[in-house]
C-alpha cells in the first residue's frame, strides 16, 4: 500500500485494548475534491486532529476536520472560500470482513477516503458570498452587489411605458395649443378654451 499524507501509522496501538493516543496531523492536500461549485482544492491545508483508541476489532479513530473549502458564488460567480469543519469516527477492523467499511492495512490506516467522504458531504451545493446576495445584472451581468442602485434607463416596466406614452402625447397637443399654430387640428374644445384664455387677457 502505497503511503499518502493520509496515511497514518498505528503499529503502536494495534492489539492493546485501551491504548490511546492523540495525533495532530497537517496535509498539503496531494488531490482536490468536492463537488460542482465548491470544494478543497489541490495544495490547500488540511488539519486532522485524532484520536485513535485500540479496541479489540480495531482502532476506533476520532478525527476533528478544518481546513478552507473554495468555488464560487452561484448568484454572482465571485471567487468565495468557505471554511471546512466536520468531525468522523471510523473503525478501523483488523480483519478483512465485509461488515467493516475500513481496515488496518500493513499497521497503517488510511483516512483519505472517510475525510474525503465526510468533507464532500458537509459542502454547500448552493453556496454564496453573502446570504443576501443580488447576483448579476440580468441586463448587463455586473455585479449588483457592487453597483448599489444600479438600473437601466429602458428597463421601464411595459404599463409605466403606457402611461408615458399618454403623458408626452397630452405635452404635444399642449405645445401646439401654445404655438396657437393649429397645424394638428386639435380638438375643437380645445381651441375654444384657448380662444376664452386669450379673452380673458385682453
Ligand atoms: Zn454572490
Ligand atoms: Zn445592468
Amino acid at each position: 500500500m502505497t503511503k499518502t499524507p493520509y496515511t497514518i501509522d498505528v503499529f503502536d496501538l494495534m492489539h492493546r485494548p485501551g491504548e490511546m493516543r492523540d495525533k495532530a496531523v497537517d496535509i498539503v492536500v496531494p488531490e482536490g475534491f468536492g463537488n460542482a461549485v465548491i470544494g478543497v482544492k489541490a495544495g490547500s491545508e488540511l488539519r486532522l486532529d485524532l484520536r485513535m483508541e485500540s479496541l479489540h476489532d480495531g482502532i476506533l479513530v476520532s478525527v476533528d476536520v478544518d481546513g478552507t473549502a473554495s468555488g464560487e458564488c452561484v448568484r454572482c460567480l465571485i471567487d468565495i472560500e468557505e471554511p471546512v469543519q466536520v468531525e468522523i469516527q471510523e473503525l478501523f477492523a483488523y480483519s478483512h470482513d465485509e461488515a467493516f467499511e475500513y481496515e488496518v492495512h500493513e499497521d497503517t490506516i488510511d483516512l483519505e477516503p472517510v475525510t474525503r467522504d465526510a468533507v464532500v458531504l458537509s459542502l454547500p451545493f448552493q453556496p454564496v458570498c453573502q446570504e443576501d446576495c443580488t447576483g448579476l445584472c440580468p441586463q448587463c451581468g455586473v455585479r449588483l452587489l457592487d453597483n448599489p442602485g444600479h438600473k437601466h434607463e429602458n428597463a421601464i416596466d411595459p404599463r409605466w411605458a403606457a402611461l408615458g406614452g399618454l403623458a408626452s402625447l397630452e405635452s404635444l397637443t399642449t405645445t401646439d395649443l401654445d404655438g396657437s399654430a393649429d397645424i394638428h387640428g386639435s380638438a375643437d374644445s380645445a381651441i375654444a378654451d384657448l380662444d376664452q384664455a386669450d379673452e380673458e387677457e385682453s
